[in-house]
């Protein structure tokens, strides 16, 4: 098997390498899970070193150039993870938005989403949370039960979620509802994307045996 990096990959890990030296605050170099559990002052200078990423196109390498990325190729991502793991750096605010989100967003957002939604992301400026997972629905996430009944023009939604990583941080939710009860559970589910300032809204953190705080439940 031959392990060697093709030479793009190469040169993109000496300028990315070089930019790091340059542009990393040394206080927040090991500081990759400071986010989880970190006071105010610690997500401020995250936020500012997320900018400082946003700005050069390395927050979300992986998106397309339009939207603030790189369209990087996987090995390049693969550099990008290994370059931030050696100097220490922490990723940026949204490690679920950015993968998972936003690529729902892009492909079946409208115009107004992405363009909303998509730059303050990258910026850190809106941190996003997942809110998928339930305390009966897990691997069978089809098995969801939180209610969401259009009234007028607005969503009603009522329910549980669980073990929604960085919901105590978010001010944005991608949501999984039932909006239809009356077809296979696989079917009727819908996607909305929840203000979590929003009255009503209840976010309960949830503390792991190893002492960690990045998880919570969403009422
Ligand atoms: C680090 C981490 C971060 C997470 N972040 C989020 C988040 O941000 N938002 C969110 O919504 N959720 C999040 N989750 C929740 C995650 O998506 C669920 O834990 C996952 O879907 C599994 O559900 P569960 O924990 O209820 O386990 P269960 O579904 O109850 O599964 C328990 C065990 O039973 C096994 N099992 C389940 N069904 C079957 C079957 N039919 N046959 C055989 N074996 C089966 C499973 O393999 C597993 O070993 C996170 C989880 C982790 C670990």
């Amino acid at each position: 098997m031959d392990f060697t990096y093709p030479p793009e990959a190469e040169a993109f890990r000496k300028e990315f390498r070089a930019w790091l030296e340059g542009n990393l605050d040394p206080e927040l170099a090991g500081r990759r899970s400071g986010l989880l559990d970190g006071g105010d002052d610690v997500v401020a200078r995250l936020r500012a070193w997320n900018r400082t990423l946003a700005d050069a196109r390395y927050a979300a390498i992986a998106w397309p150039e339009e939207y603030g990325g790189r369209g990087a190729s996987v090995m390049e991502q693969v550099v990008f993870a290994e370059e931030m793991s050696r100097a220490g750096a922490p990723g940026t605010l949204n490690p679920l938005g950015i993968s998972n989100i936003a690529p729902a967003i892009m492909q079946w957002g409208t115009e107004e989403q992405k363009r909303t939604f998509l730059p303050s992301m990258l910026r850190g400026d809106d941190i996003w949370c997942q809110g998928f997972s339930e305390p009966n629905a897990g691997s069978d996430l089809a098995s969801l039960r939180t209610r969401a009944v259009l009234d007028g023009d607005v969503f009603v939604v009522n329910g549980q979620k669980i073990w929604n990583t960085l919901g105590h941080l978010a001010n944005w939710c991608e949501l999984l509802v039932r909006t239809d009860p009356d077809v296979p559970k696989h079917k009727g589910i819908s996607c909305l994307l929840v203000d979590m300032t929003l009255p009503g809204v209840e976010v309960r953190p949830l503390a792991t045996i190893t002492g960690e705080r990045e998880f919570n439940e969403i009422f």
